[in-house]
C-alpha cells in the first residue's frame, strides 16, 4: 500500500470503472488501481482495513454469502486449516469506513462445474442476501478459483452484475469486457511494484 501510495496511485470505486473510461469528460486520473479482496477473511478486516483507511485507499471485499460469521468451509474440504471469515458487524464496520463488498457466490463453489441452474443460484442469491443484509446494491463479482467460461459469464451478466473479477493476470484497459478483469496478486514479497512492471512490460 505504502509503494502504491509513493507511485501517485490513487483508488476508484468499481462502480467507476465503466464510467472511468467510457466518459469522454469524465477526469482520467494518471495512475489508477482497483483494490481487492476475496473471501472476506477475517484477518483482511483486522489487518488490512487499517492500512487502507491510513492511506485513504478504497477496496472491495468478495464475499461469501451463506458463510459471515463462518469459516472457510470450502478450503478446509480441500484439507486446509479453519480461519474465520468476518461477520455481519465487520462488515458493516468496513462499509463505513468508505469500504466496498461484492459478491464471491454463497458457497465458494466451481462455477463451471454446477448444472447450470445451480450456478445461477450461487449468483442470484448471494447478490439478493448480500442486498438484503447490508442495504445496498451489490454490483461486482469475483469467480470462485477464477474459474469461468462464456456460459458462466452470462449468467453473471444476467443476474445483474456490472463488473466480474477473474484470476488472469494483468492490466485492465478501455477495451477489457467489463466481466473479465484481470488481476494482479500482491500475496508474495516479490511482488513489489518493480517486478510487476517488469513482468508487464519486460523491462525494469
Ligand atoms: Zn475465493
Amino acid at each position: 500500500m505504502r509503494e502504491l501510495a509513493d507511485a501517485g496511485f490513487s483508488t476508484r470505486s468499481l462502480s467507476d470503472f465503466s464510467m472511468e473510461f467510457t466518459s469522454a469528460t469524465a477526469p482520467r486520473p494518471r495512475v489508477c488501481v482497483w483494490l481487492t479482496f476475496d473471501d472476506g477473511f477475517q484477518d483482511v478486516f483486522d489487518h488490512a482495513l487499517p492500512v487502507l483507511s491510513r492511506h485513504g485507499f478504497r477496496a472491495v471485499l468478495f464475499l461469501v454469502s451463506d458463510l459471515l460469521g463462518k469459516t472457510n468451509e470450502w478450503q478446509q474440504k480441500a484439507g486446509d486449516i479453519t480461519e474465520p471469515l468476518m461477520d455481519e458487524a465487520q462488515v458493516c464496520d468496513w462499509l463505513a469506513a468508505g469500504q466496498e463488498i461484492g459478491s464471491h457466490t454463497r458457497t465458494h463453489p466451481h462455477l463451471t462445474q454446477l448444472p447450470l441452474a445451480e450456478a445461477r443460484g450461487e449468483l442470484t442469491a448471494s447478490k439478493k442476501a448480500l442486498e438484503d443484509k447490508f442495504g445496498l446494491a451489490i454490483e461486482h463479482f469475483c469467480y470462485p478459483y477464477g474459474d469461468w467460461n462464456a456460459q458462466v459469464r452470462d449468467l453473471v451478466r444476467e443476474a445483474g452484475y456490472k463488473t466480474a473479477c477473474t484470476t488472469e493476470y494483468g492490466v485492465n484497459s478501455v477495451a477489457t469486457p467489463r466481466l473479465e478483469l484481470k488481476r494482479i496478486t500482491a500475496r508474495y514479497p516479490s511482488r513489489n511494484l518493480k517486478a510487476i512492471w517488469k513482468r508487464l512490460v519486460g523491462r525494469g
